[in-house]
């Protein structure tokens, strides 16, 4: 890959409804418009069941998926489009590994969350989630 030009793309970002009530909307947001990516869209919205269920297909048989599911519609949170170079991979090794007391120092979730559940951010893990994901999320852009 190092021989051609980065690909721009497209990431669903969820800043979940922990953020929202811990009040890091701005910090959260600030870093990705520090890295250099471009805020497209940017929604208040509060998840219902039925868009969980829809959002999180590959994870309503485990075990972790009714409190998740909970957690995800107990308030409002912020669905964002972000875009940039590479953007999907950009924005993961950001949030860092999903449980904040395993994620980096230096992440998201390594210097602002604790739990495997309240972890502050979901952002899409390939090109192929971001598109469903966006079209879910966003279907009119
Ligand atoms: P990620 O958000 O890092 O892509 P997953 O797709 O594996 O992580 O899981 C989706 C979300 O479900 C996580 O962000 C977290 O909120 C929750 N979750 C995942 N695994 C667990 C777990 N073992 N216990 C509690 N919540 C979990
Ligand atoms: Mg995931």
């Amino acid at each position: 890959s190092s021989n051609t030009e980065p690909a721009t793309e497209r990431s669903l970002v969820l800043i979940k409804p922990d953020a929202v009530r811990r009040g890091l909307l701005g910090e959260i947001l600030s870093r990705f418009e520090r890295k250099g990516l471009v805020v497209e869209a940017l929604e208040l919205r509060t998840m219902d069941g039925e868009l969980a269920d829809q959002h999180y297909a590959e994870h309503v048989d485990k075990a972790f998926y009714p409190p998740l599911k909970n957690f995800m519609t107990s308030g409002p949170l912020a669905a964002a489009v972000i875009s940039g170079d590479e953007v999907i991979s950009v924005i993961r090794a950001m949030i860092g590994a999903t449980d904040g007391r395993k994620a980096a120092a230096g992440t998201i979730r390594g210097d602002l969350a604790l739990s495997n559940r309240e972890n502050l951010v979901h952002a899409s893990d390939s090109p192929d989630s971001a598109k469903r994901e966006l079209a879910l999320w966003f279907p009119n852009l």
